[in-house]
């Protein structure tokens, strides 16, 4: 195996792009699809100053190192769930990385502890306001990012989906005809109420191998294992089917996602982060001041029912 542009001997092969690469050659492809993404969706510009919100995975730390080596500014937020050994490791591999990104370029790590801040960790947290851990998960980190981000004046919130996650979740709404997730599922969301962060997806562009390989040829240390609430769950079976898919016929991945937001720029040439309803019915949370559509948060409300039942609290 050759490399496309170079013809030494490649070291990854991209059968939907018919192509293989040399190291060298690969890691200007991948700078290439993030360059090319952040240009074809005006994601941010030079003056902007980035947060990404780390997991310690491949993906988020990929993207973190990605956007540093092009030249933006670029910092992180890690969220520690207090999930035992998937956390004290996974926050070890996003510690270690930020430690090279300060010396390298000055780059800073925010730290957000669930069990501190919270008052417990999130499965604890879940159990006691009897919603699935995954569910009080996803409430904590959209509103703690969003926070960090609009709190220390970043411009834009960056997150490390690729394209995998956003063929997988196109799958899920398309299976349930979530109209109004299909509306927003966007790799840009932006910031249309004052409270609200930017949101972007500069990997979608590539597959999950890619940014798997981008990991292990730069000596990116990254935690393999998932997160161990995700086994079992829908976004997983989406991915093993759509694998299967890719497998039998490469490109197939690519063709649902960015014929879908090929399609939907067709319809819709502007990038919805919401509806017109949305935009007259949100105001600020009476509890912390975070734009919602209630008179409290999901978020607030959700911590007044935990802190009811932690014991001591
Ligand atoms: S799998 Fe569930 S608990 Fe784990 S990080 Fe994802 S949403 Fe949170
Ligand atoms: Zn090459
Ligand atoms: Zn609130």
């Amino acid at each position: 195996m050759r490399c496309r542009k170079c013809n030494t001997k490649a070291v990854i092969g991209l059968p939907r792009h018919n192509a293989a690469f040399c190291k060298v050659c690969f890691n200007e492809y991948v700078h290439d699809q993030v360059r090319r993404a952040i240009k074809a969706e005006r994601m941010f510009n030079r003056d902007d100053r980035i947060l990404v919100a780390v997991s310690g995975g491949k993906d988020s730390l990929a993207l973190w190192d990605i956007l540093l080596k092009l030249g933006y500014r670029t910092d992180a937020l890690y969220v520690d769930l207090g999930i035992a050994d998937y956390s004290i490791k996974s926050r070890e591999k996003v510690e270690q990385f930020a430690h090279m990104a300060a010396q390298s370029h000055g780059a800073a790590l925010l730290i957000h502890t669930v069990q501190q801040e919270e008052g417990a960790g999130i499965r604890e947290l879940a159990d006691l306001i009897h919603r699935p851990t995954c569910s009080a998960c996803g409430t904590i980190k959209r509103y703690q990012f969003n926070r960090a981000a609009v709190e220390h004046g970043y411009d834009v919130l960056a997150t490390g989906h690729n394209l995998d996650d956003e063929a997988a979740r196109l799958l899920g709404n398309v299976l349930h005809w979530q109209e109004e997730y299909l509306d927003k599922q966007s790799p840009n969301l932006p910031a249309s109420v004052e409270g609200f962060a930017k949101k972007v997806k500069p990997l979608y562009r590539l597959a999950e191998r890619e940014t798997a390989a981008y990991a292990v040829l730069n000596g990116i240390d990254y935690i393999v294992e998932e997160c161990p609430m995700a086994k079992g769950s829908k976004m997983l079976l989406y991915k093993e089917v759509l694998n299967r898919l890719e497998t039998e016929s490469p490109g197939t991945k690519q063709a649902f996602y960015w014929g879908f937001l090929e399609k939907q720029a067709r319809v819709r040439p502007t990038t919805p982060a919401m509806t017109e309803k949305d935009r007259l019915t949100l105001h600020p949370c009476a509890t912390c001041g975070q734009p919602t559509t209630a008179e409290v948060c999901s978020y607030c409300k959700m911590m007044v029912r935990a802190k009811a039942s932690i014991p001591d609290s």
